[in-house]
């Protein structure tokens, strides 16, 4: 029986690792997988996360069985950074933990397809997993390109995919530091973007995995919240994963938005119901202890501003390479100053796939064969050397 397996590529990224890891140059330079990395090239545990560990350490008295929707307390605590003062929106919001945002996309297009969504639309190029997770649910699913060659956002097609959908179908936004592309959209476009919801009726699942990374918590959830302020109902994504630097635990949650009053409640109640039973079908429920590492940070004010500040630094060592590079501008055939105005931990280079092979081969930069850079592996150690190795290879 096994052999009527077909042989599946293995994840590129992945692949990358094994190579990067094989080669022995000491000035190669890894932009491939996306974590973020200090300017020594380090992926440490948050500070605040080990004080929360410390924390459970000594306090949890109980590894008993949660049930699907995981750690409530978690789930609640991040409400306020994620929906703002009214973070239930009036009891219109609630939410469930998920293995990462991982598991949060899975729920989100498995419910939506539950629910009789005959249609996904998303803006590509995205996160690869989206479109295998949305293969592997088996929904109808349609792509629009979402980027305009000099790097910024193409909000008409965004518009247009949201106008020509309408009800029965769903639109997939990300919420913020768009990955693979850099690109954030501005206030206006979300305004355009939540009125083109609400007058379409089209079915809003935002992908939010990178809060804290571009310009602030607050300021990396204004445009998703602005969408929330507009429509009726909405299904939230989101992940602990780069924000709280826990990748491996996988910590993320998922949120749905519901109408207003008694029916809305009522529905909130079934659409949980639902999601739960798709959770026990696929994990029973999620992994704790990251999630309860978060709720122990965000029930402590001195381990929030811990967070808060260690976030902070990250976002201003990221800023300080994307200043670096927007300031190289034309570079051989490439311009690089579009990256000074995106934002998070991921670019897209214009650069062909021989391209990315010849920096690999010739420069020991490593990168997706995409293009896409993870911005955190630059240093000012090496981000000269890294935009020296452009000019070379395009120009
Ligand atoms: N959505 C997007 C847009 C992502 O980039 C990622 C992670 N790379 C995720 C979701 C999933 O995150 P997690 O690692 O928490 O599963």
């Amino acid at each position: 029986m096994l052999d009527r397996l077909e042989e599946q590529a293995p994840d590129a990224l992945l692949a990358l690792i094994k190579l990067y890891a094989a080669d022995t140059r000491a000035d190669k330079i890894d932009l491939g997988v996306g974590v973020y990395r200090t300017g020594q090239g380090d992926t440490p545990v948050f500070g605040a996360i080990k004080g929360a560990e410390r924390w459970l350490v000594e306090n949890q008295d109980s590894k008993s069985y949660l049930g699907p929707e995981g750690d409530m307390g978690f789930v609640h605590a991040l409400m306020p950074y994620i929906f703002g003062s009214d973070a239930t929106m009036g009891g219109r919001l609630e939410g469930m933990q998920t293995p990462g945002g991982t598991g949060a996309v899975r729920l989100a297009i498995a419910l939506a397809k539950q629910m009789g969504i005959t249609k996904l639309h998303m803006g590509t190029p995205s996160w690869p997993n989206h479109a295998q997770i949305i293969r592997d649910v088996a929904l109808d699913w349609q792509a629009f390109d979402h980027a305009n060659p000099d790097g910024t956002a193409n909000v008409e097609a965004v518009l247009a995919a949201i106008n020509g959908a309408g009800p029965g179908e769903a639109v997939l936004v990300h919420g913020c530091c768009h990955n693979p592309t850099g690109i954030d959209y501005s206030s206006d476009d979300w305004d355009a973007i939540g009125d083109a919801f609400a007058a379409s009726g089209t079915f809003p699942i935002i992908d939010t995995a990178y809060q804290g990374l571009g310009f602030g918590m607050e300021e990396d959830a204004s445009g998703m919240r602005s969408v929330l302020a507009k429509v009726p109902e909405a299904f939230i994504c989101y992940s602990c994963d780069k924000n709280f630097g826990m990748y491996r635990d996988r910590v993320g949650a998922f949120y749905i938005l519901s109408q207003a009053g008694a029916e809305g409640a009522a529905t909130l109640g079934k659409a949980f119901s639902n999601a739960n039973a798709l959770a026990r079908a696929s994990w029973s429920m999620p992994p704790d202890h990251g999630a309860a590492a978060v709720r122990v940070i965000l029930r402590d004010p001195e381990l929030t501003q811990e967070w808060l500040d260690e976030l902070a630094q990250m976002r201003a060592r990221m800023r300080q390479v994307r200043e670096r590079l927007g300031e190289a501008g034309q570079t051989g055939g490439v311009d690089l100053s579009p990256l000074a105005i995106q934002n998070g931990l991921f670019s897209t280079l214009p650069v062909s796939k021989e391209q990315v092979v010849q920096l690999r081969e010739e420069h020991g930069i490593y990168m997706a064969g995409s293009g896409r850079i993870n911005i955190a592996g630059l240093t000012m150690d090496n981000i000269d050397k890294f935009i020296g190795a452009i000019g070379e290879v395009t120009g």
